[in-house]
């Protein structure tokens, strides 16, 4: 699906540059996914091709088993399509290996989970960390970019505490400053507030929101919740692995998924 120049809600955004101007982080042509079940066939991507512009907050909006982790995962590099091609900024991925995939994983993309993923017996400091140590990064910096990742979301004080001591909305603040601390270009979140109570997934969506912006990092996020996609600047909608059209998140409630 080919972006209309002037049909998102980001043309009117304060402070935007004009849309025209504007890079595609994510590309999806014609993108399938299929799985073998038993004899069967599951096509769980059908034909999906959609763009994602820098520095936009976009959402794909449909129900459960409607294909999103996987569309998620395809272009994460955690699954490979069976068809079609996924490119990255300026970059086709459709000859990547998997070296390629963990390289850009490490440097370019940040991902946050329905289930949060912190690792138990690691303090909130020692999981944000991560993702810059399997990068490479040492020392003091490691130090003063956690320190930073952790004051973003508001956690500072329980930086020394291990997740099973912090509340659901902790840990997937922990986890967002986890999937931002080495500033990656692409944010990537699956179902981020599936896990919560809905004042506590406001909050989440707010850092969600602004956290990125303020760094000029582009987030896709896959949801079913009407409520967590209303705060993105545009919205996919999916059904039966398909993508069926971009709208304004004011239009969610006009539309049938
Ligand atoms: P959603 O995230 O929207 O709930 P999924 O992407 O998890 O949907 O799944 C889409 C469809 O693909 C479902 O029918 C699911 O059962 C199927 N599916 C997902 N992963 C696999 C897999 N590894 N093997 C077989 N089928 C799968
Ligand atoms: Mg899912």
């Amino acid at each position: 699906m080919t972006r209309p120049r002037s049909g998102c809600a980001h043309s009117g955004r304060k402070g935007t540059v004009a849309v025209g101007s504007r890079t595609n982080v994510v590309k999806l042509i014609r993108v399938y996914k299929e799985y073998r079940r038993g004899g069967s066939q599951v096509i769980a991507v059908d034909d999906v091709s959609l763009e994602v512009l820098d520095g936009e907050f976009c959402a794909i909006m449909g129900p459960s088993g409607c294909g999103k982790s996987t569309l998620l995962n395809l272009i994460g590099g955690i699954d490979r399509p069976t068809r079609g091609e996924i490119i990255l900024g300026n970059q086709s991925t459709a000859k990547f290996q998997d070296k390629d995939w963990t390289r850009i994983r490490r440097h370019e993309i940040g991902f946050v989970f329905q289930a949060f993923h912190l690792i138990p017996g690691l303090t909130a400091e020692e999981n944000v960390g991560l993702p810059l140590l399997l990068g490479g990064v040492r020392g003091e910096e490691v130090q003063y970019r956690v320190a930073e990742s952790l004051d973003a979301v508001g956690l500072s004080s329980r930086c020394r505490h291990r997740p099973a001591e912090l509340s659901g909305g902790e840990q997937q603040r922990v986890a967002l400053a986890r999937a931002l601390v080495h500033h990656p270009r692409l944010l990537l979140a699956d179902e981020p507030t599936g896990n919560l109570d809905s004042v506590t997934g406001d909050e989440v969506i707010s850092l969600l929101r602004d956290l990125p912006r303020r760094g000029g990092q582009t987030v896709i996020m896959v949801t079913h919740s009407e409520a967590a996609a209303k705060n993105a600047d545009c919205v996919y909608t999916m059904k039966d692995g398909r993508v069926h059209g971009l709208i304004r998140p004011n239009q969610i409630g006009d539309h049938l998924i």
